[in-house]
């Protein structure tokens, strides 16, 4: 679950980390309170769970209070990145002498916490990595032992920092490090970590990531209640969980619907492995009836850059002639035009075939072919 910026802060700033003043606001007069308040240039920052904000304007620098009311009315409501602008942080601008990045976040493939530092902040990880390589260090933490003394000594050993700022980041690293782990993240990452002239180190950005175990943690409900839904969802992930189904965004083309997660599983694999690229794909579980074919039809299509369709049901509890039902119900509401392949196995499976072969829907079987026919449709 990913936190958006201020949420991030509250955690930082209980583990003792510095980051510049401000606010949470939702009107453009909130917004020039704050600024007033602030009695500052404020960067106004637009609160969604989306990296690289400020390229695409959602993050503003301004000099009164007037613009701080300006700004925010244009920002509000506005969309980001296909995210709906609709809180706004009101924080003092701060003059930036030094960009640093730093993170914690969990190596799945090791099993352990890594710390990230580099003192070419400012711009994505990944592209520090690709345009210096050797300005990134790393210290891999055993997670039975604890961060020590000597790997934050490493860390930093090559970065430059003069005394003062060596000793200040040698205690930010720890407070970062504990603030991982305290809170159950995955993800701890500070990017700009900023010196200002007077050698003061700021958070200027951040964004945390909470494993969804530890969302039952007091500090993290407190924000976060159990019954709100997780703000890093998307509109659709948003739906599905109302709809009671399992749904997951991918960046390819084909829309992919099945029923249990290892039948959902081996679909994507065989399909990537014929070439295909899935766009998302869903889970109806177990007991799928029309209406709930119906649904997930309208959901797996609404998302963009879905051209196709791959429905795979194993028919058990789930009789394949309500499915075939669901599919054509759902294409009768929205007749989307998309090329869509149903592969049916179980019970009723030929009653099922019988009422998609009437409706001109193409069924497929094995589902190798289903999917070869499938990546076939979208390509032409
Ligand atoms: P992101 O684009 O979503 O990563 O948002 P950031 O908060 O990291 O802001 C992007 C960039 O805007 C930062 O790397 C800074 O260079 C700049 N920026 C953000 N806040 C301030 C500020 O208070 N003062 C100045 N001078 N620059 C800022
Ligand atoms: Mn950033």
């Amino acid at each position: 679950m990913r936190l958006l910026e201020y949420q991030g802060r509250t955690l930082l700033d209980k583990a003792g980390i510095n980051l510049p003043e401000g606010q949470v606001v939702q009107t453009p007069e909130d917004a020039r309170s704050a600024a007033l308040e602030l009695e500052t240039s404020v960067a106004i920052k637009a609160q969604v769970p989306v990296g690289g904000r400020g390229k695409a304007g959602g993050i503003k620098i301004v000099d009164t209070p007037e613009q701080a009311s300006t700004v925010s009315s244009d920002l509000l409501g506005s969309d980001l990145k296909g995210e709906t602008i609709n809180e706004l942080l009101v924080v003092e601008a701060v003059t930036i002498e030094q960009e640093l990045y730093l993170s914690v976040i969990l190596d799945r493939e090791n099993k352990r916490p890594v710390i990230i530092f580099s003192t070419s902040g400012g711009v994505d990880i990944e592209q520090i990595a690709e345009d210096k390589p050797d300005a990134i260090h790393s210290q891999e933490i055993d997670p039975l032992i604890g961060l020590r003394s000597y790997q934050i000594r490493e860390l930093l050993y090559s970065s430059e920092l003069n005394q003062a700022r060596l000793r200040t980041m040698m205690n930010s690293v720890r407070r970062v490090y504990d603030c991982f782990e305290d809170y159950g993240a995955t993800l701890v990452e500070i990017n700009p970590f900023v010196f200002t002239s007077n050698d003061d180190l700021l958070a200027l950005d951040s964004k945390v990531i909470i494993d969804d175990e530890s969302r039952a943690r007091e500090e993290i409900v407190n924000m976060l209640p159990m019954d709100q839904p997780a703000q890093n969802e998307t509109e659709l992930e948003r739906r599905a969980s109302e709809l009671g189904l399992q749904y997951v965004e991918l960046e390819g083309n084909i829309g992919v619907i099945g029923n249990g997660a290892g039948l959902v599983m081996s679909t994507l694999d065989v399909l990537s492995q014929r070439g295909g690229d899935p766009a998302n794909f869903l889970d109806v579980g177990g007991g799928a009836d029309a209406q709930l074919m119906e649904d997930s039809y309208s959901l797996v299509t609404s998302k963009s850059g879905v051209e196709g369709v791959l429905v795979n049901i194993f028919g058990g509890i789930t009789r394949c002639d309500k499915i075939a039902q669901g599919v054509v119900d759902a294409l009768d509401k929205s007749p989307a035009d998309l090329p869509l392949v149903v592969r049916l196995t179980g019970t009723n499976e030929d009653a099922g075939r019988e009422i998609l072969n009437d409706y001109g829907i193409a069924s497929a079987e094995p589902l190798n072919e289903a999917a070869d026919e499938i990546i076939a449709r979208v390509n032409n």
